[in-house]
């Protein structure tokens, strides 16, 4: 089973996954766990801070991910707290891409 583009956006709307996205955070401490296990640490300031506006920006990652597990979408195991820049790693994405929301061509954990 997999998800199409637009039940993964039903999904992303969904309140149960907003307030998943918010424990998550909470429980990694609003840091990035990729970045941390390299020994820095990516705090999402905005989170802890609304008016700091060098804020790091923080995702909800499904590393299994949502369109070939759907049921593990809100499982805490399958979900890790990651900074943009790792998340796009993981991705395999360009960078550049997340600052371009218009020609941005996917929606995953982002919003
Ligand atoms: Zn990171
Ligand atoms: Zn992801």
């Amino acid at each position: 089973m997999t998800l199409t583009k637009e039940e993964r956006r039903i999904f992303y709307n969904n309140k149960s996954w907003r307030n998943k996205r918010k424990e998550i955070k909470q429980r990694d401490n609003y840091e990035c766990q990729r970045c941390k296990a390299q020994g820095k640490v990516n705090i999402d300031y905005y989170e802890k801070n609304k008016n700091d506006r060098k804020k790091i920006k923080l995702v909800v990652h499904h590393k299994k991910e949502l369109e070939h597990y759907p049921k593990l979408a809100l499982e805490d195991d399958n979900l890790e707290t990651l900074c943009v820049e790792c998340h796009n790693e993981i991705h395999g994405r360009n960078f550049k891409n997340w600052y371009q929301p218009k020609k941005k061509k996917w929606d995953d954990e982002f919003w």
